[in-house]
């Protein structure tokens, strides 16, 4: 069986007491007791600041918050932990790399390509340094079933492209890219590869070499760790290359009025006191996540998704969006019901869905919806959260009925 025994599994989270049906993991997910325990002794008995200070505590604080960084490393299979940039989040890795390289790398007349089904956080920071240095933003269509279109991207990237920035797997419709792929057509045009791995990164296993992408983002709060911590991944030259984004304390090499030198990365790009406590909770994520092995969680979640997909294709009035095969998210809307009070509806029964745009606005003119209903699937859900959500939508049907 794909499943997972989420029984024992449940009980590690707070969060889910009196047997809420939460499908909201896209969102965020919840944190296991692991993860808080780790934050509450890093943030209590054991705390101190990094890197500056003389006395035992802050040392074993510092050696606690490099192995964070060397954890991170080997879960993403990484060749170094001077590859590994902590950011506040997916968004600040992306804002990083567009602001840092894009403005060093990128002039008038280049060409950024973007898909149709970026998060509004693999846009905006690209069309602002467009903006800037008078670059152009090219968009990748999407197959019929909701995928980033590989044919037409090789068929339409040229030596202007500089860079081509996608979602590893839509936080919408669940698409998971052939990286592999993405990144053979953006090196034949001498182009770069950011993948936007917020919502992969909990659900598959990360090789960096093996994907072949240049830079690499990810969100701590997705990966059942704290908000306000992520990561940016690129390789030790690369970021050594790029100018730094923000100035202040840790971030230099010696400091004058007349000229400041840098450090090398990763602390280049870590300007003052660093998120101590979050990235210590997400140390005990990842420990959290990697012991159930590299498969399970996609297994267990895209498993759920196709049965989902399949009870709600008996459902008449429902459309799903979105490939066959779903990294466990799942789109979907019902004919003359807004997806605002399908979550309403839910929320009454105890399940919690997702109801928006997504921050996806183009994706949804795309689908020709101004927002979808959606449900996506976390390590604590089984098979119980989906005919909660299938009654629950059973009782829309006919209240709208
Ligand atoms: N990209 C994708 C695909 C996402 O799902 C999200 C979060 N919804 C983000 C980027 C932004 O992540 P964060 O808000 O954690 O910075």
């Amino acid at each position: 069986s794909p499943f997972l025994q989420v029984e024992h599994i449940r009980d590690q989270f707070p969060g889910l007491a009196n047997n809420w049906h939460y499908l909201d993991t896209a969102a965020t997910a919840q944190k296991p007791k692991v993860v808080l325990d780790a934050m509450m002794r890093a943030g209590g008995v054991d705390y101190a600041t990094v890197h500056r200070g003389v006395y035992a505590r802050s040392a074993n604080m510092s050696v606690a918050f490099e192995a964070a960084r060397t954890r991170v490393a080997r879960f993403m299979g990484a060749t170094s932990a001077d590859e590994i940039v902590f950011v506040r989040g997916a968004t600040e890795g992306i804002n990083l790399v567009a602001h840092s390289w894009g403005t060093a790398n990128l002039t008038a007349g280049d060409r950024i390509m973007l898909s149709q089904l970026e998060h509004h956080s693999n846009i905006v920071p690209w069309q602002m340094v467009a903006e800037k240095v008078g670059a152009f933003i090219d968009v990748c269509p999407l197959t019929k079933d909701g995928q980033i279109d590989l044919d037409w991207l090789e068929a339409h990237l040229t030596p202007a492209h500089k860079m081509v920035a996608l979602a590893h797997v839509s936080n919408v419709l669940g698409s998971v890219l052939d990286a592999k792929r993405a990144a053979h057509a953006a090196h034949a045009v001498g182009a770069k590869l950011l993948l936007d791995g917020c919502q992969a990164a909990p659900r598959m296993h990360l090789d960096m070499a093996a994907l072949g992408c240049d830079f690499y983002v990810m969100s701590g709060h997705k990966l059942y760790g704290p908000t306000g911590v992520g990561v940016l991944w690129a390789q030790a030259e690369t970021l050594n290359a790029m100018p730094p984004y923000q100035g202040g304390g840790a971030m230099i090499d010696r400091v004058t009025f007349e000229k400041t030198t840098y450090a090398p990365a990763p602390s280049r790009f870590e300007a003052g006191t660093p998120m101590i406590i979050e990235v210590i909770g997400l140390h005990a994520a990842i420990d959290f996540i990697d012991s159930f092995g590299p498969d399970a969680l996609f297994a267990h979640e895209s498993a759920l998704a196709a049965q989902t997909c399949d009870a709600l294709r008996a459902i008449s009035s429902i459309t799903l969006y979105g490939p066959e095969q779903s990294a466990g998210i799942v789109s979907f809307s019902m004919v003359g019901v807004h997806p605002h009070d399908i979550g309403t509806i839910l929320d009454e029964e105890n399940v919690a869905i997702r109801a928006g745009h997504h921050c996806a606005q183009p994706l949804m003119d795309h689908l020709g919806v101004p927002a979808t209903a959606r449900a996506s699937f976390g390590i604590y859900n089984d098979e119980d959260d989906v005919a909660a959500l299938v009654r629950g939508l059973e009782r829309v049907k006919r209240i709208f009925g």
